[in-house]
């Protein structure tokens, strides 16, 4: 068949060289370096498959079976069986729950559930960023809100304890108490341990409030069950789907459904009333938030959940955590010291002021040793923008195979680098702009990364084949 545009049937390499390179480029930096960001993963070809297909294509506004387009017959089946899979993976009831997996994204998420439940300026209460907490949990600075969560809404953050690092749950409680806000918000980008759900339940009852976590990070652990579940306690849950849990980018919002238990009625709610989450979540999201669904992320994310129910996903999330156990064991026998001296889950904090360097020096100087993980405010931290940390995590590292043995070796690899900053900065002083041209043309970085790159090279790469060509 003759094609109608120039383009509609030319390979990328083809139609587009410059794009294809810069790909290339890409998939070797991923297959070449150590990826330590706690928030990525290496998702697998049939999700790359599904997020690459026609699906893009497809208008779909509505729900399954009502929709504002045609022509959406199989879209249909592929959401119904999305959101099937969803609850499967998490061992809901769709008695019980309901889940819209619609959202873009998990900051669209978060926002589509402030958007059904509050009105306008309520208060909410989530954890502090510099605490670990997210954005869209209400970041505002002195004299400036930051997130549109705080713009729209009144957001009073709560923090870690700083003696040991954890959230401080009786400070918290004060404060709800003071402040009733509408929504508590549980759940971090940043914070190495589990979280203490039923706590959470007891001072949202104790204030009238609702509970919802963000449990974005750890998705992928609650779903293999390495951690606790917070949807005994929680009314609303919402998640990314492209860190722990290993798929296409975007997110999912959980919400109960039917009728409550006796010791959630509110005041003057008889026996039997429901909750009335589900028309108020579906309409924020659409058409309140969003247009059309991306459709090829939800067939991608039906990909990915499937295999989130598998033997083999709970044994690869039950890995993570036991390399990232392994990791912190290595840093802390080489007398470092980590945020709450260790991990409960897929990321650690490493707390580099005691060494003198900060996180933003450390972050640099991985990134020339191709070593990717990224600058954190650690406990303590007086400001967050010069914070004195790095998050390390273990998830897409854990998705090439790597075993507790090779995360002993990152955590060699990550001491040689500390290493190598502290006589960069001996030399050249403390000024950043110093700082890393002392390192840019360093030997021993140089060293490092050839390394590196020979190491992370040995370890298969999901997703993708590389090309012969990038190996040399
Ligand atoms: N919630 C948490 C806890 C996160 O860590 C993140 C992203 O890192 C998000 C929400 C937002 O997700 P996205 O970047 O997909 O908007």
């Amino acid at each position: 068949m003759a094609a109608v545009f120039p383009e509609a049937h030319t390979p990328l390499s083809v139609a587009d060289p410059e794009v294809f390179a810069l790909i290339e480029d890409e998939k070797k930096r991923q297959w070449k370096g150590i990826e330590l960001i706690a928030s990525e993963n290496f998702t697998s070809l049939p999700v790359m498959e599904a997020l690459g297909s026609c699906l893009t294509n497809k208008y779909s506004e509505g729900q399954p079976g009502a929709r504002y387009y045609g022509g959406n017959e199989n879209i249909d089946k592929i959401e119904l069986l999305c959101k099937r899979r969803a609850l499967e993976a998490f061992g809901l009831s769709a008695d019980a729950w309901g889940v819209n997996v619609q959202p873009y994204s998990g900051s669209p998420a978060n926002f589509a559930v402030y958007t059904a439940l509050l009105q306008p300026h309520d208060r909410i209460m989530g954890l502090d960023l510099p605490s670990g907490g997210h954005l869209t949990h209400g970041y505002y600075t002195q004299g400036k809100k930051i997130s549109a969560t705080s713009i729209f809404f009144e957001s009073l953050p709560y923090k870690l304890n700083p003696q040991t690092g954890l959230v401080d749950m009786d400070r918290l409680e004060e404060k709800a108490v003071e402040y009733r806000p509408k929504i508590i918000i549980c759940g971090a980008s940043a914070y190495p341990r589990d979280w203490d759900y039923k706590r959470f339940r007891e001072i949202a009852d104790k204030v009238g409030a609702l509970l919802m976590v963000d449990m974005a990070h750890i998705s992928g652990l609650v779903a293999a069950g390495t951690l606790s579940s917070p949807f005994d306690f929680a009314d609303i849950v919402t998640t990314t789907t492209h860190k722990s849990l290993r798929g296409p980018r975007a997110g999912m919002i959980f919400f109960r459904r039917g009728p409550k238990p006796a010791d959630r009625l509110l005041k003057g709610e008889a026996e039997g009333a429901a909750y009335d989450f589900e028309d108020r979540i579906n309409f924020a999201v659409f058409p309140s938030l969003q247009g059309g669904p991306h459709n090829h992320q939800i067939g991608a994310l039906a990909v990915a959940l499937k295999y989130a129910a598998s033997a083999e996903f709970k044994q690869y999330s039950a890995q993570v955590v036991e390399n990232c156990r392994s990791m912190a064991k290595a840093l802390l026998d080489r007398g470092y010291k980590l945020v709450t001296d260790g991990t409960d889950n897929h990321l650690i904090l490493w707390d580099l002021r005691p060494e003198g360097v900060t996180g933003s020096k450390m972050e640099k100087a991985c990134d020339l040793c191709h070593i990717t993980l990224n600058k954190n405010a650690v406990v303590g931290d007086l400001s967050a923008m010069n914070p004195g940390g790095v998050r390390i995590g273990t998830p897409a590292m854990t998705s090439r195979g790597l075993k507790e043995e090779d995360f002993v070796q990152v955590a060699a690899f990550l001491h040689e680098v500390l290493e190598v900053c502290k006589e960069v900065q001996t030399s050249t002083g403390k000024a950043i702009k110093d700082f890393i041209k002392g390192l840019e043309g360093h030997p021993k970085i140089a060293d490092i990364r050839s390394r590196v790159e020979a190491w992370a090279g040995q370890f298969p790469m999901p997703g993708f084949h590389v090309p012969a060509a990038a190996s040399q």
